[in-house]
């Protein structure tokens, strides 16, 4: 790679909360690395959770399952994604678990399963409004389905509030799991409600439950600001570091980027940053700060495509690192000028960024 714009990835912060993580939580984790792990890097993720004590991996999409699979990870994947019934061959001969929710699903997948058997977790839908099945009856007629071409492993469902301390949903969904469940959880190896903010929330109880899906706290980010309390032990392992690539002195009245929207009132020393937003950093960033040599500055006039403009307090070398995201520019801190959530920002980063491992 040329350019100096970059990712790093603190494998050893990955490999802090998942171990963190594994003395809290009484349950089997999966580590869930869809889109890319949360931009994390899925084969590096996987690799580091799988070793410090997740057992099993979460992802969206077949295709990321098979992407694992073709790096030599052989631990269980579970698609949480719906797929349509003619892929479930493909899954079943790459070992990937599937979710499924319907009676018909299976009818129509099992003509495309030869001799080994798909693994399958039922998705239950108990106030989500997303994926699942949501009565006893249409879960009866499902188990009734299921021949010699599906090994019924698990069932699941997920919380829309897990992460909302005063929410009602929260409880009510646990107990038209339970109520959906009666009597039946002898019949699944693995029963799981929880994402990160659940995991953590349901740790100290005593609850039906072996296994829990946690994706934004491997990476150490919270859920969300509440569950900032419960969490406290994370690591952050994500930065986004960049250098200038020109440094300049402008007089007063000159104007930057795009549709002259910022003019200099004094003469100004100006750097640019080559990360734009084709890499995912966005033109609504505009205004935001980034830190050069622990100093925080502005970003002034548009974002473009391939680079921003930045003011800074007095001339520094071309080269000069610039972190973007990370150190004290918090990912939270970004997703709250941006007005969204930390899942958000780690996810849009693009490809044309490269990831570093240190
Ligand atoms: C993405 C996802 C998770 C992980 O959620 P986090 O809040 O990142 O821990 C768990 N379960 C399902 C079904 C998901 O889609």
């Amino acid at each position: 790679m040329f350019r100096p714009s970059r990712i790093e990835i603190d494998r050893a912060a990955i490999a802090h909360n998942i171990q963190e993580l594994t003395q809290r939580i009484p349950q089997d984790i999966m580590a869930v690395v869809k889109a890319n792990a949360y931009g994390h890097g899925a084969v590096e993720v996987a690799n580091i959770a799988l070793q410090n004590g997740a057992t099993m991996l979460g992802v969206a999409l077949l295709e990321e399952a098979i992407e694992l699979r073709d790096a030599g990870i052989e631990a269980p994947i579970l698609v949480m994604e719906a797929q349509f019934p003619q892929y479930a061959g493909i899954a079943a001969e790459r070992d990937v678990t599937l979710s499924v929710f319907s009676a018909k699903w299976l009818k129509e997948a099992a003509a495309y399963i030869e001799e080994k058997p798909l693994t399958v977790h039922i998705k239950v839908d108990t106030g989500m409004g997303r994926l699942g099945l949501r009565t006893r009856e249409q879960l009866d007629a499902l188990l009734e389905e299921a021949n010699d071409s599906f090994v019924i492993e698990g069932i699941y469902t997920h919380f829309a509030t897990a992460d909302e301390l005063d929410s009602d949903l929260y409880y009510t969904q646990q107990e038209r799991f339970e109520r959906l469940m009666d009597g039946l959880h002898e019949r699944f190896r693995y029963i799981h409600t929880s994402n990160s903010a659940g995991a953590i929330r349901m740790a100290g109880q005593d609850v039906p439950y072996n296994l829990v899906r946690v994706g934004i706290a491997l990476y150490g980010l919270y859920p969300s600001h509440e569950m900032e309390t419960f969490y406290s032990f994370l690591r952050p392992a994500f930065t986004l570091k960049s250098q200038l690539m020109q440094v300049k002195r402008l007089e007063a009245g000159q104007t930057i980027s795009y549709g002259a929207t910022y003019t200099t009132s004094t003469d100004e020393w100006i750097g640019t940053v080559p990360v734009g937003y084709a890499d995912g950093w966005l033109r609504k960033a505009s205004g935001f700060e980034v830190e050069v040599n622990g100093v925080r500055c502005p970003i002034v006039g548009r974002v473009c495509m391939d680079r921003f403009m930045i003011r800074l307090p007095k001339e520094f070398p071309v080269g000069t690192d610039v972190t973007l995201v990370g150190g004290n520019v918090a990912i939270d801190e970004l997703a709250s000028y941006l007005g969204t959530i930390n899942y958000e920002i780690v996810c849009q980063f693009t490809s044309r960024l490269p990831r570093h491992y240190v």
